[in-house]
């Protein structure tokens, strides 16, 4: 793809297609751009601002904790990460968390749990971890192993070993990989960067069931599905289902880098003082945005909101997609974390909606996600209907001269 001359002039390492559009200010699930103008963000940072931009909660937080104190290490309590440990635990299956800088992060610290328990449980040759075709995972050694794209891996040194990967949905599959050296399933309960790929209804309780009966780890990557994304706090209390070990990131800090791995008392047992480590995670400004953040998602009512949207932004998406056949295929996903897959290029639908001043974010199997922040209201899912709607027909017409010309 050639770039704009201001992108190729940046200082920037090249690792990103950029879009030459730089935003200055957002509010609520508005952005505006430098010449001014406004944007409808159904991306929402990749799944970050989960609670818009700008929140005056977490705005205020920010500031009221940056006037105090930003930084002090792990060596010392802080009593922020501890009340957000404690709200975490309390509203989830786990008993610890260990605050993270990225999603990445997290899963290592994850990987490493669930590798440590077998180890402190007599068994150091358990340390393989079944993975899923189509996962995403981050962006580290470990992580890109795990996930096991090649256009992640390819070039970057000996892959890291201890990772099994089998087809997304499988359950037999996962069975017959399972060893005297596995140690877990790591798996997102609905693929996010994958394309929105929501497994069968009876996938992770089936999981949770070979787990239980071969002594393995259920992991369970939540860093895109999680923090009210689907309706719920975590995708896996969608099917009733409890994991092991969790790693989270993405909307948990609403903006601020924060991530976290979850654990029960049993599956952490391994993790002993000096065992892991990080020198910012957890920090009293990343809890403290946190904390705020956690606060407003667990608000009665707020879950209830992000479930009811999402149905009626899905059912107008599926009235868009029967007007609309030639362009959309299928509409998939739970509460805000939905996608669309797409007769057409799915980046060149994305550049097509940026056009109307709609931001949405290609994923894989063809796929656009709408990602949008939880608080969006039924304006904004006219205005994002709309958009979309504009953003199919110049796809149609650009399809019906493109046929002309044959
Ligand atoms: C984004 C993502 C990650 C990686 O998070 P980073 O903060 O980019 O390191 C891991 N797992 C899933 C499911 C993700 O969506």
């Amino acid at each position: 793809m050639s770039q704009p001359a201001n992108l190729t002039q940046s200082a920037l390492l090249p690792t990103y297609a950029r879009a030459d559009v730089a935003f200055v200010r957002g509010e609520g699930a508005w952005l505006v751009a430098e010449d001014g103008s406004r944007y409808l963000d159904f991306g929402a940072g990749i799944a970050v601002c989960a609670l818009g931009h700008s929140h005056p909660a977490l705005v205020a937080a920010l500031a009221e904790q940056g006037g105090k104190l930003w930084h002090v290490s792990n060596l010392f309590r802080i009593p922020q990460a501890e009340a957000l440990g404690k709200r975490l635990t309390g509203a989830t299956f786990a008993d610890y968390v260990f605050f993270t800088n990225s999603g990445a992060e997290a899963l290592e610290g994850a990987i490493k749990t669930a590798r440590k328990y077998h180890a402190a449980s007599g068994h150091p040759e358990r340390f393989r971890l079944i993975t899923f075709e189509g996962a995403f995972h981050g962006r580290t050694l470990a992580t890109i192993a795990a996930g096991g794209n090649p256009k992640y891996i390819d070039g970057f040194g000996p892959k890291v070993d201890g990772f099994d990967q089998v087809p997304f949905g499988d359950l037999a599959a996962v069975e017959a990989a399972i060893g005297p050296e596995t140690a877990g399933v790591l798996v997102e309960p609905i693929q996010g960067e994958g394309g929105i790929r929501v497994p069968c209804p009876v996938f992770l309780p089936g999981l949770r069931a070979l787990c239980d009966k071969h002594g393995l780890l259920l992991v369970l990557d939540e860093v895109q599905s999680g923090m009210g994304r689907t309706g719920k706090l975590f995708a896996h209390e969608l099917v009733g289902v409890t994991p092991d070990i969790m790693a989270v990131a993405k909307g948990i800090g609403g903006g601020f880098p924060l991530g976290a791995f979850l654990t029960t008392r049993e599956a952490g047992k391994g993790m002993v003082a000096g065992s892991h480590g990080t020198t910012y995670g957890g920090n009293p400004l990343a809890t403290a945005v946190g904390l705020a953040a956690l606060d407003l998602i667990l608000e009665p009512g707020f879950l209830d909101h992000v479930k009811k949207t999402g149905v009626k932004l899905k059912q107008k998406l599926n009235d868009l997609m029967e007007k609309h056949p030639s362009i959309i295929e299928q509409v998939r996903g739970e509460g805000l974390l939905l996608g669309l897959r797409l007769h057409v290029v799915n980046s060149d639908f994305a550049v097509a909606a940026r056009a109307q001043h709609m931001l949405v974010i290609p994923a894989g199997d063809n796929v656009v996600r709408l990602l949008p922040p939880l608080i969006i209201d039924d304006s904004d899912i006219e205005e994002a209907i709309s958009r979309l709607d504009k953003t199919c027909q110049h796809l149609e017409a650009a399809q019906s001269s493109a046929g002309a010309h044959k």
